[in-house]
């Protein structure tokens, strides 16, 4: 199984691993988007035992260990199987790419949604890697901005719907077990209509089927969770959503969550834990390194000519704008436009104002020791 680590193109998870810089990169999705504190602690141990001792929180709330080797792979899986956080075979895993809103309740439209799409993952077609699922039947739609292909969401009526991504309008549904079931024919159509091609659902631009009309509105979309007290406990920041393993396990014991929740924007949430500075936890709204998305880049990524992670924790002291630093055009961090956007491209650096890692640069073949005194010439923190 490991050796299919050496392909690119996919998702990764726990079961297919994939290829990396420092050695394979291993996902975890917790169920749920939910794991206990002792699950917690539990992956923080094997990330020390049979990794780099790194934890990443990924942009679309999957925990992720590197520098997993070949032969350290079989034990960090049977870790994982102990404590029931992987799927019982890859064709499961692949399938459940779905998220939930962290501030689900037990019992709620999304927590409802999410458990019967589980149930049917078998009903599913074969989907390209990314194309996954949103369930977001808050009071108002939170993951908005956050990868997915169809989403479950509520209408400016309260009503639920299920918006195709890249639509401005959904299909209302009856109940959440309708909207489970478009899900999964939406799926099935997507396949069916040569969405695999396009890789996405918002770059298939066919248009719906007429089973699946597009006359609802979704509510106004609402912000990420924000730190500090929460009505389950506190959200606390990763910085550039990594985290040394054995502070986190520290900081999770202190806390005595009893279960720590995942979310897109690098922020965990520890139910019953009480808001208070945790080591190596961001517990400040203000805390400019908020501001900065930046993906793994050299040495942990082969496609990255530069180091991103130290530049990104440097400029955020410095410049007082939101920052996106990338390792390559693909933008991995995130996908949303930022005010001050740097892309590694062959050792150096390009600068995009007000755009995506994909987008067309200002300035070109900055040196990345002079990157922090080209933007202050140009008084980036005024952008
Ligand atoms: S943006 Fe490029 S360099 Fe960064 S993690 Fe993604 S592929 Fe690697």
């Amino acid at each position: 199984m490991v050796s299919e680590a050496r392909v690119k193109g996919w998702c990764p998870g726990a079961w297919r691993p994939m290829a990396s810089g420092d050695g394979l990169l291993v996902r975890i999705r917790p169920h749920r988007g939910r794991l206990t504190g002792e699950q917690l602690v539990a992956v923080c141990r094997s990330a020390e035992a049979h990794g780099s001792g790194l934890v990443e929180l990924t942009n679309r709330a999957n925990l992720q260990l590197r520098g997993i080797s070949e032969e350290s792979w079989p034990a960090l899986m049977a870790d994982l199987a102990d404590q029931g956080l992987i799927d019982p075979d890859p064709a499961t895993e692949s399938r459940r790419n779905l998220m939930l809103v962290p501030d689900w309740q037990e019992g709620d439209d999304t927590d409802v949604a999410a458990r019967l799409l589980t149930a049917r993952l078998a009903d599913l077609p074969e989907l390209p890697g990314k194309v996954g699922f949103a369930m977001d039947a808050g009071p108002a739609p939170r993951l908005t901005n956050v990868s997915a292909d169809f989403r479950l969401e509520r209408g400016d009526d309260s009503r639920l719907l299920v918006r195709a991504d890249g639509r401005p309008l959904g299909t209302p549904v009856d109940s959440v077990q309708q909207a489970v079931s478009l899900m999964v024919d939406l799926a099935h159509w997507f396949v069916n209509s040569g969405g695999n091609e396009a890789g996405r659902v918002r770059r298939h631009h066919v248009p719906l089927p007429g089973w699946a009309p597009e006359s609802a509105k979704p509510a106004r979309a609402t912000t990420p969770l924000q730190l500090g007290r929460h009505p389950l406990g506190a959200v606390f920041g990763l910085p550039l959503g990594r985290i040394h393993a054995a502070v986190l396990k520290t900081a999770v014991e202190r806390s005595a969550a009893r279960h720590v929740r995942v979310t897109p924007w690098r922020r965990l949430l520890l139910e019953g834990a009480m808001p208070q500075p945790l080591d190596g936890l961001i517990s400040d709204n203000m805390d400019p390194r908020l501001s900065v998305d930046a993906c793994p880049g050299a040495p942990y990524c082969e496609q990255a000519s530069v180091a991103t992670q130290s530049l990104a924790a440097d400029l955020s002291q410095r410049i007082g704008s939101r920052l996106h630093v990338s390792g390559c055009s693909k933008g991995c961090a995130t996908g949303v436009s930022a005010p001050i956007c740097l892309v590694g491209r062959r050792g150096r650096f390009d600068l995009i104002l007000d755009g995506r890692a994909d987008g067309l640069p200002t300035a070109t073949d900055l040196d990345p020791s002079d990157v922090c005194d080209y933007l202050e010439s140009i008084d980036a923190s005024r952008l």
